[in-house]
Parts: C-alpha cells; structure tokens; sequence
C-alpha cells in the first residue's frame, strides 16, 4: 500500500547551517514526485527529514497522515535508495534483493519467491544466481530498486539514484523508473539537481533554492508558468530581458526594456512600474518572424545538436541570446557574424517581477 507524504513548516539547522526553511508540500499516495534544485540547496535533508535519520529542528512530517515524531527509520513505512547504490558485492542478486525480508522473519522459501517476483518486475529474470560484479550499471541499480521494494515500503525515498550511470543509460532508467513507479504504485520521493530528468519523469516536482522551497507544480506548469524568476531560470534554457513593467492588461505584461517594448504573459509580481523581466524560451523565438515582438541580436554561433540547433548571440544591452531552429528548418537558422531579427510570441513568454 502507498503512503501520502505530508511536510509542514520543516526546517533544519545544523549548527549555524540553515539547511532547509519553513518547507510545506504534500506527496499524494502513489505520486512521483521529485525534489529539484542546485548542490547545497537542502534536498537530500529533507529525504532524510523524512526517512527518520534526523528529527527536523521546526515542524512535522505526516506519513499516511500519521506524525512520524519520534520514529526511527525502521518504524516508518519508507525504504531509501542512496546515490551509491552499495549491493552486497559477496551475495547473489537474489540474496541482495531478499536481504531485507530476513530481518523480518520471512522463511527462505518465501524470501527466494518474492526475489524471483521483483527479478520480473525489474524484467531480470533469470539474473538471481548471479554476482552483483557480474551485472551492468543500469542492472545493478534494478537490483537496488528491487532490494528497496522487497520490504513493501510505503513510500520509496531516491537520492539521484542515477548520477553515477552514463547518458545513455540514464535516460533508458529514466522511462524504467517511471513505468516501475506506475506498475508498484508505491509513492517515489526523487531528488534530482537535472532539471531534464525531473521535467520527463514526474508527476510533480517541488523545487528549491537555498533550502527554501520555490514552486511545487507539474512539469509542463513550471516550465510554462514559472512562479519565481529562480524557477524560470533554473528549469530549462531562458532569455531574459529586464526593465521596468509599463501595463498589465487582460493577462499580458508589457515591460520596457532595452530593446524596447515586449509583450508576454503576465506572472507572479507583475505590476505596473515596477522593475521586471521578460522570459523567453529558445524555441519561441522565430528567426526572421513577424509578429508584435521584434528583437534582434548579433550570431556569434550555431550549435547543431541532432534534433535541434541551438543559435548562441548577444542582444545590444549585453544579454545572452539562445534560440533554437528544429533541424528541419536548420535553413533558417542566421549566420554567425550576421545581425539577426527574430520575433516571439506574447503567449511563450512570461514577465515577473524582480522582487
Ligand atoms: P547535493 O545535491 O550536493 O547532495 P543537497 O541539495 O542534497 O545537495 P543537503 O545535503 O541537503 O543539500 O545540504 C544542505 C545544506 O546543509 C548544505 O549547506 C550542507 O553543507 C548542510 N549540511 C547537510 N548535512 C549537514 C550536517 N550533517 N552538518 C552540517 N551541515 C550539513
């Protein structure tokens, strides 16, 4: 059985360390739901805030609606998966993912059926007489998994659990993770610092900042509707172009900035005068587009990246520019060392306020 996930108000203070901040959010039972943010930002605290292997300093963690004060570990219905994944290198696959139930009291009859269930579930039948050794990377963290799921947890707690495997693998364990996930039911706590990995695997994300929470929303919402000027920076690639907001009008911002008037949509802190940006993904900028908003910038590169080309430039004021051109229309992308116009829809782009 799946476990809803409820943090109210923790924080967490490590001597003079003010680790995580007054942090509220709650995980639905049988969610994947990941916790995003930059190194140092609090994540892996908040997983073991929720494990039981520390108290927070202020407020509670809910499992199943249950308060988990004073619960260790083993008392509450969580199983963790840490960055190094740490399988027994002297026990067989199968002895690993039953290692858990022994505790328990389960007969070994039990425990070897239970692994041969997991072993298919993890689509490596047949792997459980072999040695940890004699398994690839992405096996071994299957392996890992299904140790973790063994013991029937409620909630499944994962520290970057692919950091160490290589591109390839990574994005083929992103799609496994996700359809395990939906085949368990079990409620997956994921914390990633690759915003990439977050956006395709869950159903939400919260993410952080300095140990203060920033956005819980799903993907597509944190990408489209970006809460704080963090957020929209930090969760794929931007422009960003500030001045000081001129109107806000039926949803959309108009903001004064450098390179004169645009228009987006209106987000969180958009008032008029006050100081603001507008922030424009790569692919809604249209080169040699006509439209309301027109802006151009000096080439300096294109980078062909198989599916897409990014276009890297400078705006006058000094701003980055990246714009990307699908391959398909690779023939529009401009020259490097040529000025270039391009133009972007009001409804791909969003202003913020500053503040
Ligand atoms: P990473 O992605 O690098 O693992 P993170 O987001 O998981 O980072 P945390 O490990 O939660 O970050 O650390 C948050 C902050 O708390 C950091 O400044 C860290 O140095 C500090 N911190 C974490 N654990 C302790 C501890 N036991 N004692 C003192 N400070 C700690």
């Amino acid at each position: 059985m799946s476990h809803s996930v409820e943090l109210a108000g923790i924080g967490m203070t490590f001597g003079t360390t003010r680790a995580v901040s007054d942090v509220t959010f709650t995980v639905a039972a049988g969610e994947f739901f990941s916790i995003l943010g930059p190194s140092g930002c609090g994540k892996t605290t908040i997983l073991r805030m929720i494990a039981g292997f520390i108290e927070p300093t202020e407020g509670s963690v809910l499992i199943g609606d249950r308060d988990m004060k004073g619960l260790g570990p083993n008392q509450r219905p969580t199983a963790m998966i840490f960055q190094s994944l740490a399988l027994f290198p002297l026990m067989s696959v199968r002895d690993n993912i039953a290692f858990g139930l022994e505790a328990r009291g389960v007969s070994r009859a039990e425990r070897h059926a239970k692994a041969d269930d997991l072993l298919r579930l993890i689509a490596l039948e047949g792997y459980g007489d072999r040695m940890p050794g004699e398994l690839s990377g992405g096996q071994r963290q299957r392996v890992a998994i299904a140790r973790a799921l063994a013991v029937e947890p409620g909630v499944l707690l994962l520290d970057e659990p692919l950091s160490a495997l290589d591109l390839k693998l990574r994005q083929h364990m992103r799609a496994e993770l996700r359809a395990l996930q939906k085949r368990t039911g079990v409620t997956f706590i994921y914390i990633t610092h690759d915003q990439s990995e977050a956006l395709a695997m869950s159903d939400r994300v919260a993410v952080m900042s300095a140990g203060l929470l920033q956005q819980v929303a799903t993907p597509r919402e944190l990408y489209d509707n970006p809460a704080t000027p963090f957020v929209a920076r930090f969760v794929g690639e931007t422009n960003a172009l500030s001045g000081r907001i001129a109107s806000v009008q039926n949803g959309h911002a108009q903001i004064e900035t450098g390179l004169g008037p645009l228009t987006g949509r209106a987000g969180q802190g958009a008032q008029p005068g006050a100081q603001g940006t507008i922030y424009i993904r790569p692919e809604a900028l249209m080169p040699q587009g006509t439209g309301p908003n027109q802006i151009s910038a000096d080439i300096d590169r294109v980078d062909f990246e198989g599916s897409f080309a990014l276009v890297h430039g400078r705006f006058e004021g000094g701003e980055a520019l990246a714009a990307s051109v699908p391959s398909t229309r690779l023939a529009d992308a401009p020259e490097p060392g040529s000025r270039a116009g391009f133009s972007f829809d009001p409804a791909h782009a969003v202003v913020l306020g500053d503040g």
